[in-house]
């Protein structure tokens, strides 16, 4: 059994769809059990997004999510009606229908279970279960999306409460490269990368793969293969290890450009006051990336930190709210752009930052914040900057195409 997931660009037309299907119909042919799990059509959910803001500057998140679901409602039943004129039977399901339950977070909710009866029972039934990705439900049946991107998230989530064998993401490149090939022409495609490395680099901005959908993947053992729907080649199999010879030190370089920064001036400098500014953001489901905190003097010292410029104005208010209690001055700025190197190999390798911090200075790059896990190194900068520094990276650390 194999599930297949159809990205928004590749279902994006009649024709797109056409094609799609065709494609699904000769994996049927052949043998294979498959459950589709598809993404709305081109830029749908971007458009519903914009209509939204236009009569209403701050959409209700659940309202937007009641709304933005329905890209995926439409695509499903497309794809299911022009399998069935192909011959093939098919049925096309909700998020609902389909068992996916969530968290009650709007526009960023987790995959809580999966219940899949209705897909087993279409599958027992000779058809072809088509689901719309990215949305599901919360015990009280309120419709949720799962973040930008999170149609992913549903595919290896199906596969494995249906233990299949593997997780097809069909998308418009033909793989996952060494940098977004639109920013890095020279970016060479991997055979393989490990799902650690693909998580830190899908969390730090290379949408090609939807985080949680890594995750999930590497947790429950689901094989991953992110491919072309437009050619049979094979693309990059996303698993536990990567064969020796592979390893090198970066593997992938990503950016990340939704992201504006909070500084909180003048804090005391006491136990509890950095929890009482971020448990709210937490509790609203507001993500923190990039944390500085300055070296305390007369008692007092400054936080700096980072959110997606879409959580900006949540999180500003929040924070403005917990500053009347612990003391101190909000001022946020936007503009901000995440360049990060990801790779295993990095691992107890030294001198990687400074490599890095030395290529970007060359650029007359100036680095804002740092930070890093074991095997990612992390720089903001000025947005306008990124794509030149990915790219300079890009041949400091050897992965240009020869
Ligand atoms: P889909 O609609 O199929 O989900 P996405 O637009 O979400 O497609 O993801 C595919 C895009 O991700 C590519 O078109 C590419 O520009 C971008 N991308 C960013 N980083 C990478 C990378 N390292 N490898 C491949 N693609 C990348
Ligand atoms: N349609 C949603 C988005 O554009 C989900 C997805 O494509 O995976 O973010
Ligand atoms: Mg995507």
């Amino acid at each position: 059994m194999i599930v297949q997931k159809y990205g928004g660009t590749s279902v994006g037309s009649a024709a797109r769809i056409r094609r799609v299907c065709r494609r699904i119909a000769a994996s049927v042919k052949r043998g294979d059990k498959v459950v589709v799990v598809v993404s709305a059509m081109g830029h749908t959910t971007d458009r519903l997004i914009a209509l939204a803001q236009s009569v209403n500057a701050e959409p209700p998140a659940r309202e937007l999510d009641m709304l933005v679901a329905n890209g995926e409602t439409i695509t499903a039943p497309l794809v299911a009606m022009c399998l069935q004129g192909m011959g093939v039977p098919a049925l096309s399901l909700s998020g609902l229908q389909a068992g996916v339950r969530t968290s009650a977070h709007h526009s960023k909710a987790r995959i809580r279970d999966i219940k899949p009866d209705r897909i087993l029972e279409a599958l027992r039934a000779g058809q072809v279960p088509v689901v719309a990705g990215f949305q599901g439900v919360t015990e009280d049946l309120e419709v949720t999306t799962l973040g930008r991107g999170g149609s992913d998230t549903t595919a290896v989530a199906l596969a494995a409460a249906l233990k299949a064998d593997a997780c097809e993401i069909f998308t418009d490149v033909d793989g996952i490269y060494t940098a977004d090939p639109r920013v890095v022409p020279k970016a060479r495609k991997l055979t393989h990368i490990r799902y650690d490395e693909m998580l830190e680099l899908a969390a730090v901005g290379a949408r090609v793969m939807h985080p949680r959908a890594v995750e999930i993947g590497e947790v429950y053992g689901v094989p991953i293969h992110v491919r072309s729907s437009f050619h049979d080649g094979v693309g990059t199999m996303i698993v536990a290890q990567v064969p020796m010879e592979e390893r090198q030190r970066v593997r992938g370089i990503a950016q990340e450009t939704n992201v504006a920064k909070i500084t909180v001036l003048g804090v005391q400098d006491k136990p509890g006051v950095a929890a009482a500014i971020f448990e709210p953001l937490g509790k609203a489901g507001i993500s923190v990336d990039v944390i500085v905190q300055n070296v305390g003097r007369s008692g007092h010292t400054d936080l700096t930190f980072s959110v997606a410029q879409t959580d900006l104005k949540a999180a500003e208010k929040l924070v403005k709210t917990a500053a009347k209690t612990v003391g101190g001055r909000v001022s946020s700025a936007g503009g901000i752009a995440k360049l990060s190197i990801v790779g295993t190999g990095m691992l107890g390798m030294p001198g990687i930052a400074g490599r890095m911090f030395r290529a970007l200075a060359d650029a007359r790059i100036n680095i804002k914040m740092i930070s890093t896990s074991e095997i990612r190194i992390t720089c903001l900068m000025s947005k306008d900057q990124v794509e030149k520094g990915v790219r300079v990276l890009h041949k400091t650390f050897d992965l240009d195409r020869d």
